[in-house]
């Protein structure tokens, strides 16, 4: 009946007594440990099972990474398309862009204006529709042929 107020953190937080994997000095390796002590929601210390010392907390590489992006700092990470676009529109003359028109076929590599899409870059032309980068994103609109 007490649970309420000796409940138990979540599951998957660290906790004296688990297990966890992190880095030896002695063992030079990663190998499993026990968390000894904790200060807050961080590991302070822990023993290792394979020599027994105890140490201060160093997580794996892979713990690390996980931790990095689980606080919020993304790689960054532009993906090609968002490049190609902000170089093509870099220094383009707004009198050049062209208002998108769907009775005007467009021309590769040509920017145009869309009316929902904004400024665009047109990436590649098929038979009736276009690969065009947006500042949202990369789109295919219909094309006249
Ligand atoms: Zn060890």
């Amino acid at each position: 009946m007490n649970d309420t107020f000796r409940r138990p953190k979540r599951s998957d937080g660290p906790s004296i007594g688990k297990d966890i994997d992190a880095r030896c000095g002695r063992c030079k390796r990663e190998t499993l440990h026990t968390i000894t002590a904790m200060v807050n929601e961080t590991i302070a210390q822990v023993r290792c099972n394979s020599c027994s010392a105890i140490h201060k907390y160093r997580p794996t590489v892979a713990a690390k990474a996980k931790a990095a992006s689980a606080a919020g700092t993304k790689p960054n990470r532009v993906s090609a398309d968002m490049k190609e676009y902000r170089k093509q529109i870099a220094d383009h003359d707004p009198d050049d862009v062209r208002k998108h028109n769907v009775f005007v076929r467009p021309v590769e590599g040509e920017l145009i204006q869309h009316k929902k899409h904004g400024l665009g870059y047109v990436k590649s032309v098929a038979a009736d529709k276009a690969q065009v980068l947006f500042a949202g994103g990369r789109k295919t609109i219909i094309v006249s042929r």
